[in-house]
């Protein structure tokens, strides 16, 4: 049994440094990169980030398809992986927390206009203006998941009114859960701010078309940190030039990177973030390593994907 580290990434942590942290975690464990795959047939654990076309075919004993991040869209949706091929993903509070922050600071930058100020000073201007008030200012969080629910709990504990949104029913302390379609409207026409943090799926592709947008308040922002699939961008053009909602910020777009042609660069009333909210990855390696043993004795793995679900 072998743990294959294939992320093809460059300028993150690299191939050979992963499979460096998973041995001093287990010493004696087969950790193989693209340089030393050896017999492919010996490979039952991939880790990886994306997964490619020709990966079930060359990896014909995989088992096991470990996802260094959170979203699966890419692996679930491949219809050459086998049905008895698992996923796992990880679930580390860095990149909870880093993400938590983003939405955080993007709230702030124009609760506080942080922009505003920055802009007034280039030209000597003393131009105050009246700050949000916190506990009158609604925020919404779209999905109360492993970062969702990290980001309703940091929100709510800064003061703001928070309500938030999933696909089951939810508890979570002085957050106002709703859930499922028929809820979303409302919490739309309630929020100053929205917080997205979805996984793709069939149900969420495209949830931010023109309806969904033009039920959000006038002058409102839209945060997204989940996937560029989730919003129609084209939709979100027009809609951001009526006004409703007033200002999108953006961590994922649908292509990435970004093109240098698109429309959104420019646009007054967006921000764009290269992918970068959840950053660190924290001790989420110790979970791959984890999920190798697991495998091989049989025992149950670490946030292991519902493959039908898509998340
Ligand atoms: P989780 O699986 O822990 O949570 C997903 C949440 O979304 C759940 O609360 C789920 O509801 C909700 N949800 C899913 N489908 C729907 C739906 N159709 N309607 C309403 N709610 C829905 O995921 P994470 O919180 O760990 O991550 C979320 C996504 O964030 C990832 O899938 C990934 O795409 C993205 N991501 C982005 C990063 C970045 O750097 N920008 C980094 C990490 C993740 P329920 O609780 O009922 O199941």
């Amino acid at each position: 049994m072998a743990l294959l580290i294939e992320t093809g990434l460059t300028g993150w942590i690299s191939d050979l440094e992963i499979a460096q942290e998973i041995r001093k975690r287990i010493p004696d464990a087969d950790v193989r990169t693209p340089d030393t795959i050896g017999e492919a047939s010996d490979i039952t654990m991939l880790a990886l980030v994306g997964l490619q076309a020709d990966h079930p075919s060359r990896l014909p004993n995989l088992k096991l398809v470990q996802k260094l991040g959170a979203g699966v869209e890419t692996i679930v949706g491949n219809p050459n992986l086998p049905d008895h091929v698992r996923i796992t993903r990880l679930k580390p509070d860095a990149p909870a927390q880093g993400i938590a922050e983003w939405f955080l600071a993007y709230i702030l930058r124009q609760h506080r206009h942080i922009g505003f100020y920055e802009d007034a000073q280039k030209r000597a201007e003393w131009s105050p203006k009246a700050p949000g008030s916190t506990p009158d200012t609604v925020v919404g969080v779209l999905g109360l998941g492993h970062i969702g629910a990290r980001t309703a709990n940091m929100l709510r504990a800064v003061g703001f009114q928070v309500m938030g949104w999933s696909r089951s029913p939810k508890s979570l302390d002085g957050v106002n859960c709703v859930h499922g379609d028929d809820a979303l409207p409302g919490l739309l026409s309630q929020c100053d701010h929205v917080c997205a943090i979805l996984p793709s799926t069939p149900q969420t592709v495209g949830l931010f078309g023109e309806r969904a947008l033009s039920m959000m308040k006038p002058g409102s922002q839209l945060l997204n940190a989940g996937r560029g699939d989730l919003i129609d961008e084209i939709a979100l053009i027009s809609a951001l030039d009526r006004g409703v909602p007033g200002h999108a910020v953006l961590d994922v777009t649908s292509q990435e990177p970004l093109p240098a042609s698109s429309p959104l660069w420019t646009h007054p009333s967006v921000t764009i973030t290269p992918h970068i909210s959840g950053w660190h990855l924290g001790d989420a390696l110790s979970d791959v390593a984890e999920n190798f043993q697991r495998l091989s004795s049989g025992a149950p793995l670490l946030h292991e994907v519902d493959r039908a679900r898509g998340y």
